[in-house]
C-alpha cells in the first residue's frame, strides 16, 4: 500500500512538472527549436522576426559573397538536409537548386504567390567583374524584395511555412507577421511618397538589380553593369555617354559605396552617386530595416536635393 502511494505521488509530481514545462513555451522539455536555412538575408531576417527564439535561422552563404552567385558546399547541403525548412527566394535566385538533392517538402518558394509578376530580362550581356568572375543577368530578375509589397508576400509565405510546422504557434506567428508587414508597408509608403514628387526623373543604376524597385515606384531607371569596387573600362564610359544623351540622369544608384575614383569621374559628368543597398547578405551593422531606412534617406536626397 505504502509503495502504491509513493508511486502515485511520483506520478502526480511528474504530471505537474510536464504541465509547468509546457507552460514555458518553446523552451519546454522535448520541444525542439525549428531549424531554418535561408538562401538570402532578407528571408533570414523575416524568419528571425517571425519565429523569434522558437527557431535557429542560418544563412549559409558567407558574408563576403552575394548569395545570388553562391554555390552551397557539402557542409551547407548537409545543413539544409537536416533543416526543417529551407527558405528560397524563388524567381530563379537559387541557381544551385537543380544540382543539389533536397527533400522537396522542406523547400519553401517564398515568391511563388507572385510568379506571374516576375520580370524577364531580355538581351542580358555577360560581364566579367571581381573575384566572383563572369556572370550575366539573363532570365528572371530576382531582387524581388525591394518591391516592399512583394517583400510582404514573401514574409507571409515564411509565416505560413512556420505555422504548418508549428500549428500551436499560429497566433504568435500571425502577430509577428502583422508587425513585420506594418514595417514593410511603412517603407513602401515612404518610397511612394518620395518618388511621386518627380515621376519621370531620369536615373541610372550601376547594376541591373533594381527592376522591381523601378516597377513598383515607377522609376525612370536605366542600368549599366558595373561593380562598386572596380573602375569600368573606357568602352563602358562611352556606352554610358550614349545612354545619357537620351536619358540625362544626374544620379547613379549603387549597391554599396563605390570606388572614389569612379565617384569623381561620374561627378565630372554631373552625376552624383547614391547607395541603395538591396541587402542580400547580412549587413555589418544594423538589420534589414535599418539598411532600407538608410536607402530611403539616400533616395530622398535624389528626389529632394
Ligand atoms: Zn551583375
Amino acid at each position: 500500500m505504502q509503495k502504491l502511494r509513493i508511486l502515485f505521488y511520483v506520478y502526480t509530481l511528474l504530471v505537474s512538472l510536464v504541465a509547468a514545462s509546457s507552460a514555458w513555451g518553446a523552451s519546454a522539455i522535448g520541444e525542439q527549436k525549428l531549424k531554418i536555412v535561408a538562401s538570402n538575408y532578407p528571408l533570414a531576417y523575416f524568419a528571425e522576426r517571425l519565429a523569434g527564439p522558437r527557431a535557429t535561422v542560418t544563412l549559409p552563404a558567407p558574408a563576403s559573397v552575394d548569395p545570388a552567385y553562391w554555390q552551397p558546399d557539402a557542409k551547407a547541403v548537409g545543413a539544409m538536409q537536416k533543416a526543417d525548412l529551407i527558405l528560397l527566394n524563388g524567381a530563379d535566385y537559387e541557381k544551385w537548386l537543380a544540382h543539389v538533392a533536397l527533400p522537396r517538402l522542406k523547400l519553401i518558394d517564398t515568391s511563388a504567390t507572385f510568379r506571374d509578376r516576375y520580370i524577364r530580362i531580355e538581351n542580358a550581356v555577360v560581364h566579367s567583374h571581381g573575384p566572383a568572375g563572369q556572370h550575366s543577368h539573363e532570365g528572371i530578375a530576382f531582387t524581388t524584395w525591394i518591391d516592399f509589397d512583394q517583400a510582404a508576400q514573401q514574409a507571409a509565405a515564411v509565416a505560413n511555412a512556420l505555422i504548418a510546422k508549428r500549428p500551436e504557434l499560429k497566433a504568435l506567428t500571425l502577430d509577428a507577421l502583422q508587425m513585420l508587414q506594418q514595417d514593410l508597408a511603412e517603407l513602401d509608403e515612404e518610397i511612394r511618397r518620395i518618388t511621386a514628387a518627380k515621376p519621370s526623373l531620369p536615373l541610372m543604376a550601376s547594376h541591373p538589380v533594381y527592376q522591381y524597385l523601378a516597377r513598383r515606384y515607377s522609376l525612370n531607371l536605366k542600368s549599366v553593369h558595373w561593380e562598386p569596387g572596380e573602375m569600368p573600362p573606357a568602352q563602358e564610359w562611352a556606352e554610358l555617354d550614349k545612354t545619357l544623351a537620351g536619358h540625362p540622369a544626374k544620379v547613379m544608384l549603387w549597391e554599396s559605396e563605390p570606388d572614389t575614383q569612379v565617384v569623381e569621374k561620374l561627378k565630372a559628368k554631373g552625376i552624383a552617386s547614391k547607395v541603395f543597398d538591396p541587402c542580400a547578405n547580412r549587413p555589418d551593422t544594423g538589420d534589414f530595416l535599418t539598411v532600407m531606412q538608410q536607402n530611403i534617406k539616400n533616395l530622398k536626397l535624389v528626389f529632394h536635393p
